[in-house]
């Protein structure tokens, strides 16, 4: 629809710019009035021949004037939709009330007006200053969010974690990050499996470490340190009286956070 109007004006200027007769009018005669007046007597218009308005400027403005008068008052008639609206914060922006003018744009159009020509780049530019500016308001608010919402976060959180599609696109994730930083998980593994050594007591011997861990294996189970070889608090010990059988899903969520008698 808005294509082949927009088509038919552009089809109506290059006709007037292949004429130029018309264009080049210097006076011209209202529909309305019938006088012959001066161009500047009338407004612009884009859709026209002419590049003017077919009625005078007399004409266009006592008529808007009938259409207002014509409007009770507490009603105001659209400039867009041309619908008759009442004057109330559903009809119209706040800014907007109060002022004694009955050709408004409702709320409606206006919204559509400033999505239809704002510019989303600029925009996105916009926003990006606001966060920087108030970079510090952000944070606080979010602190407080979180704090005051935590069990509607953490379930909210469970359910989502809890979607197939969601833990197949995060072991998919895991596995492409693995692939893509192998180099850096090596390392961190090697690291891990050389602080396990160092934290072998000499009276502990590799064997019955090696024999647990084959039995653990057997039975479906991951080998876990009870207190953890290290975190930022303590250094447990590889050694058999510090070992624990968990399940993959225990030891993975308990990471190095929990061990008896922690503070
Ligand atoms: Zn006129
Ligand atoms: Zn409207």
């Amino acid at each position: 629809m808005k294509t082949a109007k927009k088509n038919f004006t552009e089809q109506l200027r290059q006709n007037t710019a292949q004429e130029g007769v018309e264009h080049q009018l210097t006076e011209k005669e209202c529909s309305k009035c019938k006088k012959v007046k001066d161009r500047c007597e009338f407004y612009n218009s884009k859709r026209t021949r002419s590049g003017l308005q077919s009625q005078c400027k007399e004409c266009k403005r006592s008529k808007l004037a009938n259409e207002k008068a014509s409007i009770p008052d507490g009603l105001f008639k659209c400039s867009r939709c041309d619908q008759i609206k009442e004057v109330n914060l559903d009809n119209l922006h706040k800014d907007r009330i109060g002022k004694s003018n009955k050709m408004l744009m409702c709320k409606v159009c206006r919204t559509k007006r400033s999505y239809e020509t704002s510019d989303k780049l600029a925009q996105k530019e916009r926003h990006k200053k606001w966060r920087a500016i108030n970079k510090d308001k952000i944070a606080r608010y979010k602190k407080n969010y979180v704090s005051n919402n935590r069990d509607k976060i953490a379930s909210k959180d469970k359910e989502y974690r809890s979607k197939s599609e969601v833990k197949l696109k995060r072991r998919e994730y895991e596995r492409e990050y693995y692939k893509n930083n192998r180099e850096k998980m090596i390392a961190i593994s090697c690291a891990y499996d050389s602080r396990v050594r160092k934290a072998r007591p000499a009276w502990q011997e590799q064997k019955y470490i090696n024999e647990y861990y084959k039995n653990a294996k057997s039975l479906g189970f991951e080998v876990d340190h009870i207190v953890p070889i290290k975190s930022k608090l303590v250094c447990g010990l590889h050694c058999i009286d510090n070992f624990q059988m968990l399940t993959r899903k225990e030891n993975a969520s308990k990471g190095n956070r929990f061990w008896p008698d922690m503070p």
